[in-house]
């Protein structure tokens, strides 16, 4: 399961501001693996430099000298919306003349496509598939004269998930969707102003956590400082795989830590579904805190009994269809000394299509355990998402089409349990109605029907294509 990109920008005058983006994006790198990119703007001219490949492929000191300014913003690309290809990458550069912006994108619109067929009949034109260069040329047409107008004026016609950094020759813009479903947060350095999608990046450059960005917020820096906006918010939706899995534990998203989060959520899954065992561990890396928390509530000795190899990353070398077989073992080597003859309760972060998960358990058999234990921190996940995690279409999703015991078995597992959605809601330790658990429960925050029935038509083999009776509201 993949999120969709990391965005950072900053305001900081006489700051090698595109190094200071540089080491930001390389601490958001988990967000966004295909592409990297900064734009800078030294108040005459927007420039740009991105690529396919990780942050540390993209950049040398040579691309990155070039980029100078007083204001950066920056990006991680995971596609969901639009291909996987160079035209694609961000931060895009949109426009002409003084109504010309630098954009970067974490989220998903799901009202992407009727807005660029209006925007296409007014005689805008689209380079990219994305649905970034969709808001970038709503904030565009507006007819409002300034840019806070400009993007309220588009933030009015948007619907899903949004988090964007926006530069202009002179301004700095965080904007977080009404639904707040994906994080933004705001950060001091000496010198200037700070944005971006997790504080871990704050963290690594020297900033000062200020706040989060609010649902429905436009955050505006400029010489004068940070200037905030705020449209009428109704329901919110934040992503609950920020906790779960996407976000680093080391950040903090609401106040709350997300390794002692996910920490919690190991503590409820031994108090939910206890069992005996010799020996807890946690896939690594995002189930390890959880992991934690499992062995402390339950008294089960914690152990590592796989590695996991760090640098698998994407690269651009394709394995080779041997290489390819080897699936899982490309990422986890187990620990045989570790495993051999015990009951081990292993912790993972979710199931989604049960492709992973059985290759996890035939491993740990393999390396000689007696029983395995699968304990999951997401409840079943039966629904797709539509906000930019890529998942998976509803047939594909294993708790949608299989009953607990029988997702059990397909994974091989001895027994099989899921955090409840109460209990996880618990472990998080934040109101419940302000995050999205559409992927568990179809209740989306807005309509998604059209798409729904689209994407289950286009995607489902022939002859299942059944309607799918989700709640809306
Ligand atoms: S549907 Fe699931 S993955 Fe998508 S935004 Fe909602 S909670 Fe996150």
């Amino acid at each position: 399961m993949h999120e969709s990109c990391g965005v950072f920008g900053v305001y900081a005058p006489n700051e090698d501001v595109a190094r200071l983006t540089f080491f930001a994006l390389f601490a958001l790198q988990h967000r966004g693996q295909e592409s990297a990119g900064i734009a800078t703007t030294n108040g005459k001219r927007l420039q740009v430099y991105a690529d396919m490949g990780l942050v540390s492929q993209v950049f040398s000191e040579d691309s990155l000298s070039q980029l100078t300014g007083d204001i950066a913003i920056g990006h991680n690309r995971y596609s969901t919306r639009g291909s996987s290809r160079v035209t694609n990458v961000q931060p895009m550069v949109v426009g002409k003349g003084s109504n010309t912006i630098a954009i970067a994108h974490n989220g998903n619109i799901v009202n992407a496509e009727h807005l660029r067929e209006e925007l296409s009949d007014l005689g805008y034109t689209f380079h990219t598939s994305t649905d970034t260069e969709v808001i970038a040329n709503l904030v565009l047409s507006s007819p409002e004269k300034d840019w806070v107008g400009k993007i309220r004026y588009a933030m009015h016609r948007l619907q899903g998930a949004y988090s964007l950094v926006i530069m202009t020759r002179h301004h700095l813009f965080g904007v977080r969707g009404t639904l707040g479903v994906r994080p933004l947060c705001l950060g001091a350095i000496d010198s200037g102003w700070v944005i971006a999608s997790e504080s871990c990046a704050l963290d690594h450059i020297g900033a000062n956590f200020i706040r989060e960005v609010e649902p429905g917020e436009i955050v505006s820096i400029t010489e004068n400082g940070v200037d905030s906006y705020q449209e009428e918010v109704g329901r919110r939706a934040l992503c609950i795989f920020e906790y779960i899995y996407f976000a680093r534990p080391d950040s903090i998203i609401n106040g709350r830590l997300l390794y002692l989060a996910r920490q919690a959520m190991g503590a409820g899954l031994a108090e939910e579904h206890p069992v005996d065992a010799d020996m807890v561990m946690g896939v690594p890396d995002s189930a390890i805190a959880a992991g934690t928390g499992y062995s402390y509530r339950s008294g089960i000795p914690l152990g590592e009994g796989l590695l996991k190899n760090r640098y698998v990353g994407r690269t651009f070398i394709e394995p080779d269809q041997r290489i390819r077989d080897l699936g899982v073992k490309l990422k986890f080597n187990p620990l045989p000394q570790m495993l051999d003859g015990k009951r081990i309760v292993v912790i993972d972060d979710s199931i989604v299509r049960g492709t992973t998960t059985p290759k996890v358990v035939a491993l740990l058999r393999r390396a000689g355990v007696k029983e395995v234990h699968m304990r999951i921190c997401a409840p079943p996940i039966r629904y797709p998402c539509f906000f930019g995690v890529d998942m998976a279409t509803r047939w594909e999703l294993i708790a949608a089409q299989k009953t607990i015991p029988e997702v059990r078995d397909f994974i091989g597992a001895d027994s099989l349990g899921h955090l409840s959605i109460n209990g996880l809601i618990r472990a998080v330790a934040l109101p419940k109605d302000i995050f999205c658990l559409a992927c568990f429960t179809g209740d989306y925050p807005i309509p998604v029907q059209l798409e729904m029935d689209k994407l289950a038509l286009e995607t489902m083999p022939v002859g299942q294509q059944e309607p799918f009776g989700i709640k809306q509201r």
